[in-house]
């Protein structure tokens, strides 16, 4: 597909919709016009959900082995179009071409799993005889489909998060309406065309794209609406809870994620992952490493080869194959981070590397010695920001993560197994990794966060979960 000035209609039960509004969207990289998009109406969302409802008894129906056919098709269909995916992500969202490579790879792997959690959908049988009064009765459940899922989704990961979304909905036998980040919409309809060749029964898929206050509003405060799906920031994720009334609803939110590096660790295999996590895609990953912890009596070696690292990443267009930094998503990205830094440097940080500004882009930056009250700490940053402190241990080490409102990963580098494990138990976050950093994800794994990094979990059983009902069945042979 040709990105260059296509214009996107909105894609309601199976065919594409024309609104009153068209609105442009521009590369976050050049700043030139690469689209004109659909700016839904309340009323087109009402279309929508009407589609989705008359699609909902055609997929609740469906056999597992139809449903799993759909998403294995949508996977092999995306692995045949993966450089036009990579293509689009890159000129959306700016992000780096061979990053964009991975997460196609990773979107075509998630509908995998999709595919075959689609077949193992089941439930338990429970001995009623344990309770006085339950005797001679079989019981057991059955996963039934929830209802019509609402999915809202950030301009961070396009395809990915999204596939994190439709495929467990489709698996458990749910129509879905998709309302994709405003930066991000052509990989949303990229992902409709797709599930349309793969089969896709009309109204199985929406994709209404426009404001997150119009449509997203909408969709959350719809009564036909049973479940949302929502990947953001806390702002709008507590507000998504509000109006969602008694909706199930899963909330992957954000993090100011830190790794711990004790001594006697290997610091330059440390070193190499620490930089990839700190500033892949820009750190504008819901895992990127912001906070990094290092034991005093390797603080200094750590900083050095750190810094040395970070100097080797490209700046440049998201298109180049050589870029590992592009453009922050928005300019006020750009400002806020500037203020940040700023902020951070005013209240005694050092600053080890980066901060200079090119166009929109902010070149990686190092901070160190960082006050635990300035926002490059206890906020999340989401820029290619880090900030590396010194610890005298890994107890002291755990008590700066847990001072924070976030908690989504940590990890914790140590070559003494007692220590880590102490960490897991003290840690307080969805995951923790030891001997890595908190930037990984496969997409079976649960992942989701404790506080204000949201509730629930994805990974595609997991998702299924909470994107189905549970429903019991008792026999009395009395
Ligand atoms: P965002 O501003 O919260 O937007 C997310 C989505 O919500 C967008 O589609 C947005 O639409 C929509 N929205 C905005 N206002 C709404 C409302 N009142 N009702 C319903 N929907 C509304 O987040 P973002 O800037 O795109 O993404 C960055 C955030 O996502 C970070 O906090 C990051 O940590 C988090 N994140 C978390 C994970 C995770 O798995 N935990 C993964 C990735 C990202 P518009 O685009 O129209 O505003």
């Amino acid at each position: 597909m040709n990105t260059t000035l296509v214009k996107k209609d909105l894609y309601i039960g199976g065919g594409h919709v024309a609104t009153n509004d068209y609105v442009p969207l521009y590369s976050p990289y050049n700043q030139m016009k690469i689209a004109e998009v659909a700016e839904a109406s309340r009323a087109d969302v009402d279309q929508a959900v009407e589609a989705a409802e008359k699609a909902r008894l055609i997929l609740r129906k469906m056999p597992a082995h139809k449903r799993a056919a759909i998403l294995e098709k949508i996977a092999r269909i995306l692995d045949e179009r993966s450089e036009e995916a990579a293509k689009i992500i890159a000129s959306e969202a700016a992000k780096p071409i061979k990053f964009a490579r991975g997460e196609v790879a990773r979107t075509v792997q998630t509908y995998k799993f999709a595919a075959e959690e689609a077949k193992r959908i089941g439930g338990e049988t429970i001995p009623l005889d344990a309770a006085p009064g339950g005797e001679n009765r079989i019981a057991y459940t059955i996963r039934e489909p929830v209802g019509i899922v609402a999915a809202i989704t950030p301009f961070n990961f396009p395809m990915n998060l999204v596939a994190h979304k439709v495929g467990p909905s489709i698996a458990a036998g749910n129509p879905v309406i998709l309302k994709p980040a405003e930066q991000t919409p052509l990989s949303a309809y990229f992902l409709a065309e797709i599930a349309e060749d793969a089969g896709m029964p009309a109204g199985g898929l929406n994709v209404v794209t426009g404001k997150g206050e119009t449509v997203g509003d909408a969709l959350v405060k719809d009564p036909r609406i049973k479940a949302v799906t929502f990947t953001g920031s806390p702002e709008v994720g507590k507000l998504i809870r509000r109006n969602a009334e008694l909706k199930k609803v899963t909330l992957e939110l954000g993090s100011n994620s830190g790794v711990i590096v004790d001594q006697g660790v290997d610091v330059d295999k440390v070193v190499k992952r620490a930089v990839q996590g700190a500033f892949a895609f820009q750190g504008q990953v819901c895992i990127s490493l912001q906070r990094i912890y290092v034991h005093e009596n390797i603080y200094e070696e750590f900083i050095k080869k750190f810094t040395a690292e970070t100097q080797q990443l490209r700046l440049g267009d998201p298109h180049d194959e050589d870029t590992d930094i592009s453009a922050m998503i928005s300019k006020d990205d750009v400002t806020r981070s500037v203020d940040w830094i700023e902020e951070a440097i005013k209240a005694g940080a050092g600053l080890a590397s980066g901060y200079s500004i090119h166009g929109h882009i902010l070149s990686p930056t190092v901070l160190v010695n960082v006050d635990p009250n300035t926002k490059v700490s206890c906020q999340e940053v989401f820029a290619p920001i880090v900030m590396i402190n010194k610890v005298s241990s890994v107890k002291e080490a755990v008590a700066y993560m847990n001072d924070s409102k976030y908690g989504l990963q940590a990890g914790v580098y140590t070559n003494d197994i007692g220590v880590g494990l102490d960490a897991v138990d003290e840690l307080e976050v969805g995951g923790v990794l030891i001997n890595d950093i908190p930037t990984f994800r496969v997409d079976h794994m649960p992942y989701g966060g404790i506080k204000e990094s949201g509730t629930g979990r994805e990974g595609l059983k997991y998702a299924i979960d909470e994107l189905s009902e549970m429903k019991l069945v008792i026999i009395n042979k009395n």
